[in-house]
This record gives C-alpha cells, sequence and structure tokens, in this order.
C-alpha cells in the first residue's frame, strides 16, 4: 500500500513540474512545437490546479502560440476561450493582445472569419492611441491578415502600408529600442499579401499589374530577409524565405529561388512547422513548373493534396491545386486539369461565401449591437424624463404659484430635514410667523390685483433678506414664515426686526402705483422643541400679540 502523501510536499512538486513546463513552453525557449504543445497542456492543468491564474493564463496563450505553429487552427479556437477568460487583468494586457492575435490568424487560416474579423477588431481597439513596441503594428497587421484570407488583399495591402508608414514615422530613438518582431512580422505580411493578390491576378491581370505587385512583394520580402539576422527563434525565417522564393520564382529569377525555398522546407520540416512546409512545398511545385518539369511538379501537387487531407489550409490547397491544374494543361491531361481547375473553383466560391456570410454576421451584430445600445440609450431617455417630471411635480405641489415661493407642504418637507439635523447637532434653530397689517383694506380699496402686487413684492423682499439655508414660505393667504436654521430666540428677534423695519421703510408707490403704508407683524419662536406644530403654534401665539400690541411689531414666544 502507498503511504499517504504529504499534500504540502506534493504542491511542491508540482509547482517545481509547473515551472519546468512553462519554461519549455514559452516561445522563445525554442522547444518544438508539437513537444511545446503537451508543455503548455500540462502546465494550464498544474496552474489550474495551484490557483495560479496568471501562469494559467499564459500557458493557455503559449499554447495556442504552438497550435498556429503547427497549424492546428481549430485546436486553438477550441483552446482560446478558456484563456481569454483569465486574461482581464491590465498587466497581462500583452498576453491579451497575442492570444486575439493568435485568434485572429487561426480564424483567418480555417476560414472562420466572423471569430477572425471580431478579435482583429477587439486587438485594433485595444491598441489605439498605443505606441509602444509595434503594438497598433501588429494589430494592424491581424486585421490585415484577415482581410487577405477573405479575399481582399488590396485592403490588407492599404492596411499594412499605413501601419508601416506610422511605424517608421514615430520617435526615433524609441523605435531603435524596440523588439523587431512586429516589424519584421509586417513586412512580411506585406509580401505575403502581396504574393496573395499575385496568385489573384495571376490568370487575368495585365503584365504591368502583376510586375507592381511582384515589385511591392519584392521590396516587403528583401526588407524581411535583411532583419532576420540576430532572431533566436528560425521560424521566421521559414515564412520569410519561403515568401522571398516565390516572389523571386515569379519574377524569373528561378535559380536564385531555389536555395531560398530549399533552406524554407528544410526548416519547416526539421522544426515540425507543417503548415509552413506545405505551404513553401505549392511554391516549389510551381517552381518545377517554372523549370518545365510538369510531370514532377503535378507528383508533387499529388502527394501534397494527399497528405494534407481534410487539414488542409485552404490557401495552400488552392495553391496546390492551381499548379497541379497547370501542370496537367501542360502535359495535355485535360481532364485532369478540369478536375483540379473545378476543385480550386470549390475552393474560392466557398472561400467566398464564408467571406460574404462573415461580413453579414459581422453586419448583424452590429447592427443589433446599435439597436441595443439605441434602446438602452431611449429607456435612459426616458427615465430621465420621468425623475425630471417627478421632480417637477413634487416642486408644484410644494410651491405657491403666485409667490413662487415654498408653501405649507415644502415646510414640513424641509422640516422633516432640518429640525432633527439641528437637535441631532444641538444648533440652534428658529421659526419666524409673519403676516401683512392690515392688508384686507389694501385689497378693498385698491383692487385684488394691487394686492396681488403687493404679495409678490413682499416674497422678493424676503427672499433678499434671507441667507442659503433659511426656509422661506407663504402659509396662507398673507402669511409668511420663515426657519432660520442656526439662530436662537434673540438672534432671530434681531433678523425679524430689521426686517420689519425695512418693511416700514418700502417705497410702495413705485411697486403698485399706489402710496401704501405697509406695515407686518412677526411672532418668533425657537426650538427646543424641534417640532414644527409647536414652533409654529409658539409663533402664531406671538404674532397674536404682536398684533394686539399694535401691530408693526415682533415678539417673542414662550421657550
Ligand atoms: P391684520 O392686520 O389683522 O392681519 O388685518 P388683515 O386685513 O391683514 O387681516 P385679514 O386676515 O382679515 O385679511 C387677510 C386678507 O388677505 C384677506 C384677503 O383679502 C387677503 N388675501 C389673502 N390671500 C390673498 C391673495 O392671494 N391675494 C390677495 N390680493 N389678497 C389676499
Ligand atoms: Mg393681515
Ligand atoms: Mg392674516
Amino acid at each position: 500500500m502507498n503511504a499517504p502523501r504529504d499534500p504540502g510536499l506534493v504542491r511542491q512538486a508540482e509547482l517545481a513540474e509547473l515551472q519546468a513546463c512553462l519554461a519549455a513552453a514559452a516561445p522563445a525557449a525554442g522547444e518544438r512545437p508539437a513537444a511545446a504543445v503537451e508543455a503548455a497542456r500540462r502546465a494550464r492543468t498544474l496552474a489550474g490546479r495551484l490557483h495560479r491564474h496568471d501562469d494559467e493564463a499564459r500557458a493557455g496563450v503559449w499554447l495556442c502560440t504552438h497550435l498556429l505553429r503547427l497549424g492546428r487552427h481549430d485546436e486553438l479556437l477550441r483552446a482560446a476561450p478558456r484563456a481569454q477568460l483569465l486574461l482581464d487583468a491590465p498587466e497581462l494586457l500583452a498576453e491579451r493582445r497575442e492570444l486575439l492575435r493568435l485568434v485572429t490568424l487561426a480564424g483567418s487560416e480555417a476560414g472562420i472569419f466572423d471569430v477572425a474579423l471580431a478579435s482583429a477588431h477587439e486587438l485594433v481597439r485595444s491598441t489605439v492611441g498605443d505606441v509602444r513596441d509595434g503594438a497598433a503594428l501588429t494589430a494592424s497587421l491581424a486585421l490585415a491578415v484577415c482581410f487577405e484570407r477573405m479575399g481582399d488583399s488590396w485592403q490588407a495591402v492599404r492596411l499594412l502600408e499605413q501601419a508601416l508608414h506610422d511605424h517608421g514615422t514615430r520617435d526615433a530613438d524609441r523605435v531603435a529600442a524596440e523588439p523587431v518582431m512586429p516589424l519584421l512580422m509586417a513586412t512580411n505580411a506585406l509580401c505575403a499579401t502581396a504574393i496573395g493578390i499575385l496568385h489573384r491576378l495571376l490568370d487575368v491581370g495585365t503584365g504591368a499589374e502583376v510586375g507592381e505587385v511582384l515589385q511591392l512583394a519584392r521590396r516587403a520580402g528583401e526588407q524581411a530577409r535583411a532583419l532576420l539576422p540576430g532572431l533566436p527563434d528560425a521560424t521566421y525565417r521559414v515564412a520569410v524565405l519561403g515568401n522571398l522564393g516565390e516572389v523571386m520564382l515569379y519574377q524569373g529569377e528561378v535559380d536564385a529561388a531555389e536555395p531560398l525555398l530549399r533552406e524554407s522546407h528544410g526548416l519547416a520540416v526539421e522544426r515540425g512547422l507543417v503548415a509552413h512546409g506545405w505551404r513553401v512545398q505549392a511554391s516549389m511545385g510551381a517552381w518545377l513548373l517554372a523549370r518545365q518539369a510538369p510531370a514532377r511538379a503535378l507528383e508533387t501537387m499529388e502527394c501534397l493534396i494527399v497528405e494534407m487531407g481534410a487539414d488542409a489550409p485552404p490557401q495552400t490547397d488552392v495553391r496546390a491545386r492551381h499548379v497541379a491544374y497547370r501542370a496537367c494543361r501542360a502535359l495535355g491531361r485535360h481532364a485532369d486539369a478540369l478536375a483540379h481547375f473545378e476543385a480550386v473553383e470549390r475552393l474560392e466560391r466557398r472561400r467566398t461565401m464564408a467571406q460574404l456570410r462573415a461580413q453579414s454576421q459581422l453586419f448583424v451584430t452590429r447592427t443589433e449591437a446599435q439597436q441595443a445600445q439605441w434602446q438602452a440609450e431611449q429607456a435612459r431617455l426616458e427615465a430621465q424624463h420621468h425623475r425630471e417630471r417627478a421632480a417637477e411635480a413634487v416642486a408644484r405641489a410644494e410651491r405657491d404659484p403666485l409667490t413662487g415661493l415654498g408653501n405649507r407642504r415644502h415646510l414640513a418637507a424641509r422640516c422633516a430635514e432640518l429640525l432633527p439635523a439641528a437637535q441631532r447637532s444641538g444648533q440652534p434653530l428658529a421659526l419666524a410667523q409673519m403676516d401683512i397689517d392690515r392688508f384686507k383694506p389694501v385689497n378693498d380699496r385698491y383692487g385684488h390685483a394691487v394686492g396681488d402686487t403687493v404679495l409678490v413684492e413682499v416674497a422678493r423682499l424676503l427672499r433678499e433678506n434671507m441667507r442659503t439655508g433659511d426656509v422661506l414660505v407663504r402659509h396662507g393667504g398673507e402669511e409668511f414664515v420663515l426657519v432660520l436654521p442656526g439662530l436662537g430666540l434673540e438672534a432671530a428677534a434681531e433678523v425679524c426686526e430689521r426686517l420689519r423695519e425695512r418693511f416700514a421703510a418700502h417705497h410702495w408707490l413705485a411697486v403698485c402705483g399706489t402710496p401704501l403704508d405697509l406695515t407686518v407683524s412677526i411672532g418668533v419662536a425657537a426650538a427646543p422643541p424641534y417640532e414644527l406644530a409647536t414652533l409654529l403654534q409658539r409663533a402664531d401665539e406671538a404674532l397674536y400679540r404682536a398684533k394686539d400690541g399694535g401691530r408693526n411689531r415682533v415678539c417673542l414666544g414662550s421657550c
């Protein structure tokens, strides 16, 4: 029987194994892709078990890197979402972008363009305004590859040329300090994209068009080759030399192309870069055709087509079959030529369909997103409108229409806040009730309109003499209530006394065309108690005394 294992020791052993697997899975480690895939998978599992999410995310991204190198695109697309879920943290931004790039490339290669385009757009969005380490260039590159695989090579070329231009016009010191990888990848992609255009032009383009696109491809390819020395990873050597060899071949430099194609193919086989190897093999078929060896070209392509089987990347498949078609024609085997031609046609039609579907899907998704956004905006506006209307209704319900002052309801609402707050903080608070003296005769003598004008003017005068934080309401016909937080009985009495004097001295002639002699009486009460009803009652009693005492005076309520 096995002895029970110490969980601490198990964890330690797993941590050590995790470190070893991560080291082997890192793309820069130079491990062969197939072995690196296994290391990345193991690292992902161990990291998950040990709750090391960053390591798990990194291992997931590296797994995708190696799967892409192996051309196992479907597997990559299945593995990516799990890693994506773990890449939310800002410090993992570089990894998140790398994963988006890998998904874009795999989706493009596998013809799953909706996934590829969505991923590319997210990648581009994530790099807007970021001038570090060629991030924007890398993102444009991914989008360009996507366009290229969808059949829009021209768009891809435009994107790449623009991105390379932007990249080249940045701060020179910064550029010098940067890794060459993004630039290498972009120049190589520009070369590959131009080759894509070349293949579309082969049977239909004019000599000038073909020559121009070949020149573009050559320039970009040479630029990429110049960046190769010093790169530890041979993967790009495979791609760059393969592309450049193909360009030279179509430029008629058949002899010069051969060593490049051979080195690229040899490296691809040696490093297990299956998809790259296939692609170069298709170019070698074209090279054999150029060498006037159609039988060998056909044989090589038929082997390649069988070897690729269902895993054939569509673009390589098209190129291999196109070479086979031309070889059959050169050999006078017209029925076989037709079969290969039909296969090319079928593949092209399928690609076009996938492209249209992806574009339509993207359009639908975008339209739905816009619609949802629009509906959300409508709902937000409606809610805001309702809120504003409700607030208006509350404000209206608490306002006196004639003077614009608050009413009894407003007084109750404000006091419900002010009184407890004053009580809690132990602050004094005074309430005054003011009534216009002998107002009825004004109405009777000059009419209701003049009475109203007087009321509006009284409100204005009161407002003018209040502090912010005071509450002022029209409590009834010609009665006003003032709440004065922070003031005790004596201080409030002084304020009211000044108000009284102010009214007595006011020139009414200018206001209502009549030389009125108006005065006010005021009753003042102060908390405690911090109760509105009691304060109102005490102020009212004081007001009554003021009236009784001859009007035009301020009286204090009992405490
Ligand atoms: P006192 O000094 O005792 O307060 O005498 P008074 O005439 O002011 O007292 P009374 O309460 O008898 O009269 C109040 C008058 O206020 C009655 C009414 O004509 C007038 N009034 C009340 N509301 C309004 C209003 O909205 N507009 C106008 N123009 N007058 C109003
Ligand atoms: Mg009155
Ligand atoms: Mg009155």
